[in-house]
């Protein structure tokens, strides 16, 4: 089936790259018109240009989540956009929370929470206006569980979860569904800086992570892609509220 989301019109944030790349790719796929946000430009135009070869619909604008002023620019009320997928997120300082400064801790939560606010708020007077919409909010296993690392990155996607909650509640009569989804570790230029940057360098990193995972390896943008695919799809009609776990069993232990 290649029509699953055959006349709609998806944004995605942070779409150029890792999951979000993935996402926009296999939305196109299946039918949707895709509007390519990010601050990477060239690689944002890049993925336009490959979907368009592959007989896709899409376009780029750049779009920083943090910044109103750009979200009112791009996300505009002549736009209908039926599927909102606030994906774009960074993990912020790597270090003990005494540590963090309050800049470090000021910007991470300026991309990962405000940024999913703003997009939110600009993209939901179509949604109110077409009693329709499914909104996507990337938060992770670590806004399930906790880990010792990354406190103001935990802390950020444990906020994502209950905003998605509160506005799948808040907007449920008008047609809007809003739910959160939790990857496990996927391999992504995210996770990979990560490695890049630990002591025991990138492929012991790599198999420590593979093995914190019971099925014994870390996941791929597409795992997440297919589970974002579902939520946009109208086979999610019944599913708002809920938080979607692709984590290869990390939380079930
Ligand atoms: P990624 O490879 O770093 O891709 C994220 C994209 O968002 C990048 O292109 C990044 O640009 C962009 N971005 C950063 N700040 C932005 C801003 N202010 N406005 C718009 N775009 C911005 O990350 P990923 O691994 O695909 O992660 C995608 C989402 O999944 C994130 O919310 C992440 O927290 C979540 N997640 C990831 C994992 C994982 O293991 N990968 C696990 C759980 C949850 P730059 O390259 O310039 O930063």
């Amino acid at each position: 089936m290649t029509d699953r989301l055959k006349n709609k019109t998806a944004l995605v944030t942070g779409g150029a790259r890792g999951i979000g790349r993935a996402i926009c790719k296999l939305f196109a796929e299946q039918g949707a018109y895709v509007i390519v946000t990010d601050i990477i430009d060239d690689e944002g135009k890049d993925l336009v240009e490959e979907i368009r070869q592959n007989n896709g619909k899409a376009e780029y604008q750049h779009l920083d989540t943090g910044d109103e002023k750009n979200v009112a620019e791009v996300i505009t009320p002549a736009d209908s956009i039926a599927v909102l997928v606030n994906n774009a997120g960074i993990t912020g300082p790597d270090k003990p929370t005494h540590e963090i400064d309050a800049e470090e801790w000021d910007n991470l939560m300026r991309v990962n929470v405000k940024g999913v606010f703003l997009c939110t708020k600009y993209a939901l007077p179509h949604m109110i206006k077409n009693k329709s919409g499914s909104i996507i909010n990337l938060s992770s296993i670590y806004g399930l569980v906790g880990a010792p690392d990354l406190p103001a990155y935990h802390a950020s996607k444990g906020a994502v979860r209950l905003m998605s909650k509160t506005d799948a509640l808040l907007y449920a009569k008008q047609g809007i569904r809003v739910n959160s989804v939790h990857p496990g570790y996927i391999w992504t230029p995210l996770v990979e800086d990560l490695a890049k940057a630990s002591e025991e360098g990138v492929d012991a990193f790599r198999e420590n992570l593979d093995s914190k995972h019971p099925v014994g390896h870390v996941g791929k943008p597409e795992d997440i892609a297919y589970g974002a695919l579902y939520l946009a799809s109208d086979e999610a009609v019944f599913v708002t509220g809920s938080e979607l776990v692709i984590d290869g069993g990390y939380t079930a232990q």
